[in-house]
């Protein structure tokens, strides 16, 4: 059975050998045995359960809470040769009808459905009569209440499997690997005896870095100078940052949209097509984005505020790179953060018990934005696994991509100022005297008599700033909370004061982007795009990033190098191969003898 799994790996989808964890979870739902797989985003679980759909001889039900990526998915089955289609309330009653009728005749080999449809009576005598071989659940945690996005439809399916006249194999697949949940899972959907697996959380291409105490607005625009063209999503904590980065960007005249709660579903919706297609490069979102993104082409996601706590971390950053290509997930990290965590903490949680776990889970989320070990390994065992390395060589502690600069002389200076001023004012104020400024306020309360007015002359108010949040966040000053925050000295800032102990800050090397040419590969997202919008489906659907880097690299020419290319399987090809090829040929031509 295994090497009639591989045949389809190669023949849809062309990828020559399964991913880890893949084999394993596709053999044992070949032996009609219930499964429970659990995957990281972007692990590739959809061809756990497509290619024993293909293999089973009846039709195979997938339950599915992501309505809004039903289509793109059975876009993408449908561009690999797959009979598949979907039913959810986005449909008129026509159309339900009609598929249910195409179901009956045994036109798909998959179709996706809401679990809602599950809970109608109608619709349990329709299911009965399909001749259903396999059940695929995913995002199967929706059924647990300890889940983050418990869904009550799903705990319809179990009865659902008890009425079907035969019992099909059961399968279910989720990101989260709590043991709550998985007991949940198990138990709530009736599975027997299920086979559970647990591929590794690790993901390999993508990076993760840390950077505190630096000025946000002035990292991100320097971040986006260096990626134009590539995408990317910047998730704020709340929705009022997210407007205000948004309205940032689009004067600099990034091609940025906006997406969070407080928007119409057609504002949205315009947005997320607007990304999937990729007309525009940059989304500035909250946690509202993301669950029905299935975009595999996102270069980076950089965390604008720092989240509520790991798991919601993870699956955010998650969400670069799922086509197997560097991915870069950055956290901006400042201390007002935790207050605004904690703020919402209080805002949104009411029981005392919940509220424990989750100060507790925001002090882990804490602890990783001020680790100096390997990152990697720190959200590895988080998630209850053993890293494989000490260092992972791709993270910003195991990267040696920082140099250290010696702060002590301006952190003497701010410090005695703060003092001097009677820890009572703000990180502003304080600022302002060291500047040697003017302003009203400064006058008013005579600060410009204070031994330190004017000590930090020659540098810029912002640059005066950046030192204090960098002191904040390496803990010698705490900021208390409040309106109006002030700053104090914390112990650590005294044995600086005495002299007894120096302060060095962390800064980024300049990075120098290798030259790499990108010619062939923008000439093949000129051609993607035009067959996309050809065919109204989004351009990765067509060929992810990673095919057309693979492209680029063999300069395949004809059908058999073409076919070796991972992700160009038979339908792919004929559909698109030849149009690929002309491509690369008349470079190939233009680019002879060089
Ligand atoms: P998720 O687990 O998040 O649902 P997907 O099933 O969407 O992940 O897969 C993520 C990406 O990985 C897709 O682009 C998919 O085509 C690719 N992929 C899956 N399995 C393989 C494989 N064996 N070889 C290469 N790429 C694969
Ligand atoms: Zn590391």
């Amino acid at each position: 059975m295994l090497a009639k799994a591989m045949k389809i790996l190669k023949h849809y989808y062309g990828y020559s050998t399964f991913r880890e964890g893949q084999e394993n979870i596709i053999n044992n739902i070949l032996e009609s045995k219930d499964t429970l797989g659990i995957m990281p985003t972007g692990g590739g679980k959809s061809i756990c359960f497509q290619i024993p759909a293909l293999l089973f001889p009846g039709i195979t039900l997938v339950i599915s809470p992501l309505i809004s990526l039903m289509k793109d998915q059975i876009d993408a089955l449908n561009s690999l040769g797959i009979p598949a289609a979907f039913i959810n309330s986005s449909l008129g009653q026509r159309e339900v009808t009609d598929r249910i009728r195409d179901a009956g005749r045994g036109r798909y080999k998959i179709l996706y459905i809401a679990p809602e449809r599950l809970e109608s009576e109608r619709f349990r005598e329709i299911w009965g009569a399909l001749d259903i071989s396999l059940l695929a659940i995913d995002e199967a945690h929706c059924i647990s209440q300890w889940g983050h996005d418990f869904r009550p439809s799903y705990r319809s399916i179990a009865p659902f499997i008890n009425g079907l006249p035969n019992r099909p194999v059961v399968t279910a697949f989720t990101a989260t690997a709590t043991d709550e949940v998985i007991s949940d899972i198990v138990k709530d959907l009736g599975m027997k005896d299920p086979a559970v697996y647990i591929m590794g959380f690790n993901r390999k291409n993508l990076s993760f870095a840390v950077v505190r105490g630096q000025d946000k607005k002035d990292w991100v625009l320097n971040f986006l100078q260096n990626n134009s063209g590539r995408a990317g999503i910047i998730y704020a904590a709340t929705r009022k940052e997210a407007d205000n980065l948004h309205g940032f960007l689009s004067k600099k005249g990034y091609p940025v949209g906006k997406y969070h709660a407080g928007l119409t579903d057609r504002d949205r919706l315009k947005t997320q097509e607007a990304f999937m297609y990729d007309d525009i490069s940059i989304i500035v979102a909250t946690n509202a984005f993301g669950m029905g993104i299935d975009k595999s082409n996102v270069r980076y996601v950089i965390h604008y505020n720092m989240p509520k706590n790991m798991e919601a971390y993870y699956q955010e950053a998650g969400r670069a790179g799922r086509d197997g290509d560097p991915g870069e997930c950055v956290l901006l990290f400042n201390p007002q953060d935790i207050l605004l965590q904690k703020f919402l903490i209080e805002q949104t949680v009411s029981s005392p018990e919940r509220k424990a776990v989750e100060y507790r889970k925001l002090q882990t989320m804490i602890d990783y934005c001020h680790t100096t070990g390997c990152l990697r390994q720190y959200i590895l065992q988080y998630f209850g696994e053993q890293a494989a390395q000490q260092n992972c060589g791709n993270c910003s502690n195991c990267n040696d991509e920082t140099e250290l600069c010696d702060i002590t002389v301006e952190a003497q200076k701010i410090f005695s100022c703060i003092r001097h001023m009677r820890e009572r004012f703000g990180s502003s104020l304080v600022a302002e005297v060291l500047k040697g400024s003017q302003n009203k306020k400064v006058l008013r309360f005579g600060f410009e008599r204070l031994s330190t007015y004017g000590l930090m002359k020659e540098y810029t108010l912002k640059e005066i700033k950046d030192i204090i949040n960098v002191l904040i966040a390496e803990g010698y000053i705490c900021v208390t909370e409040g309106k109006y925050p002030v700053i104090r000295l914390s112990p650590k800032a005294i044995p600086v004061l005495k002299g007894e102990h120096g302060v060095m800050q962390k800064v980024q090397k300049k990075r120098v982007k290798p030259e790499e040419d990108e010619t062939l590969f923008q000439l093949f997202r000129i051609l993607r795009k035009e067959i996309s919008e050809k065919e109204n489906v989004p351009p990765y659907v067509v060929f992810p990033d990673s095919t057309l880097r693979e492209m680029c690299a063999f300069l395949p020419i004809d059908r058999e190098s073409m076919l070796a290319i991972k992700g160009v399987g038979e339908v792919k090809f004929q559909n698109y191969g030849h149009r690929f090829i002309e491509v690369i040929r008349a470079y190939v031509n233009e680019h002879k003898g060089m």
